[in-house]
């Protein structure tokens, strides 16, 4: 095994931090301020406006953890306690009589005067319906105290946060019925190639079925964006510039296809004329050219063609960008270690995002890695990252992108 690729240039490429790094600080976020306020239950997959600070003590009552009974322990003596009141979770007990204990059940608040519960199976009612404790028990035993999750003035999650459904079962804890959240992103989505047509049509020669547009406006959806979807565009410059600038009040204008430096680079052509351009070679495989520029000041990203390429480019460079430019600072997604179970004789000079899966416990991958080949994604879990200039025997240590991660 020869040692992993160093991050930085790889030969004339640009490695896939340094390319995610620059799109990161071109994530201008102040573009994105507006806020709305919306019911909890229509949070999900925004991004969190302000700081949400807990008005309450969680629990706000010291509540019992068990079924069971409280009492006070300088009570017991080792005599069995006569039952004073019965506390069901929802009602408001009385102050524990002295010398007696509670029946309590999970949830019910703690009488004032208790320091302790214990579980009714280390308990027996006695004939006299007094209750015999038959294990010894110590102070504060399955109470859950007041404040135990969370205290008044606590910060529970910051502005910025990407909201699912932990968030919103934690917001709703707290009372909170409503949440301020970040305008959406407004993403327009552009196919381009004049082979493409839609779903439903008959095929004709030479033409193939455009994947990538439902592909990203489905995705995008799920990462809470407002998607425009702006169809397909043919590779002609006159209708690429007419159609870009149609664009206008969009935060986004994402695009597949034609950005190879071919001659049918027209997005390239019409950004360099009314805009800015970068055209990007990443040390990434599959994708490897990728545009980001300006059409009269909207920004523009453009994603290779190929389905595979555009899932991966999308994952790991457009969607961190997405989300930068909502307040997110945890953008990049979570990856671990996993042996390989599969070998990789040929070190490549391209960061490699294999479709693989975890079987017993390692990463195995599809049989055809191909970027044209969109079923290697359907069938996999997540991304094996190879990186650059390594070859892989079985067992080696890979990164493990699961695909769960990227697609919310
Ligand atoms: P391009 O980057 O335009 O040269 O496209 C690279 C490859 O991806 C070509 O084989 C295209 O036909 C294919 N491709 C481009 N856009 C799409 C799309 N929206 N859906 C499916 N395949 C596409
Ligand atoms: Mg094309």
């Amino acid at each position: 095994m020869n040692p992993a690729g160093k991050p930085g240039k790889t030969g004339s490429l640009m490695a896939v931090e340094v390319a995610l790094a620059r799109l990161l600080e071109m994530a201008d976020t102040s573009k994105i301020r507006e806020h709305e306020r919306l019911p909890l239950a229509q949070v999900q997959g925004r991004v969190l406006a302000a700081d949400l600070v807990s008005t309450l003590d969680l629990p706000p009552w010291s509540n019992s953890a068990m079924d069971g009974y409280a009492l006070r322990l300088s009570d017991w003596t080792g005599e069995p306690l006569p039952v004073s009141q019965k506390i069901f979770a929802g009602l408001a007990p009385e102050p524990l009589q002295p010398g007696t204990c509670a029946r309590i059940f999970t949830g019910a608040p703690v009488p004032a005067g208790a320091d302790c519960v214990e579980m009714q199976e280390n308990a027996e009612v006695q004939a006299d319906e007094r209750v015999r404790f038959t294990q010894t028990m110590a102070p504060g035993q399955n109470i859950r105290p007041q404040g135990q999750e969370t205290t008044v003035g606590e910060l529970i999650l910051p502005a910025g946060t990407r909201l699912g459904a932990i968030e919103q079962g934690l917001a709703a804890s707290l009372g909170c019925a409503e949440l301020d959240v970040v305008r959406k992103v407004r993403v327009a989505v552009l196919s381009t190639g004049d082979e493409l047509i839609e779903p439903g049509q008959a095929l004709g020669p030479g033409q193939i079925y455009n994947s990538n547009r439902v592909l990203l406006c489905s995705w995008l959806q799920r990462l809470g964006c407002e998607v425009i979807d702006a169809g397909i565009l043919p590779d002609d410059l006159p209708t690429t510039r007419a159609r870009l600038g149609e664009l206008k009040d969009v935060d986004l204008i994402l695009s597949t296809g034609g950005v190879s430096v071919g001659e049918a680079d027209f997005l390239g052509i019409a950004l360099r004329e009314e805009g800015e351009l970068t055209l990007w070679k990443l040390a990434i495989k599959p994708g490897k050219p990728l545009t980001f520029g300006y059409f009269r000041g909207v920004p523009v990203i453009g994603l290779p063609g190929n389905p595979a390429s555009t899932l991966v480019t999308f994952a790991l460079l457009a969607r961190p960008y997405l989300l930068r430019r909502q307040g997110v600072k945890e953008v990049e997604p979570l990856k671990f270690q996993v042996p390989a179970g599969f070998v990789w004789p040929k070190a490549g000079n391209r960061r490699e995002y294999l479709r693989g899966r975890l079987e017993n416990g390692r990463a195995i991958i599809y049989r055809n890695q191909s970027s044209g080949v969109l079923r290697s994604a359907a069938w996999a879990d997540g991304l094996v990252e190879v990186l650059e200039g390594r070859t892989l025997i079985e067992g080696d240590c890979v990164s493990f992108i699961p695909l769960s991660e990227v697609l919310g």
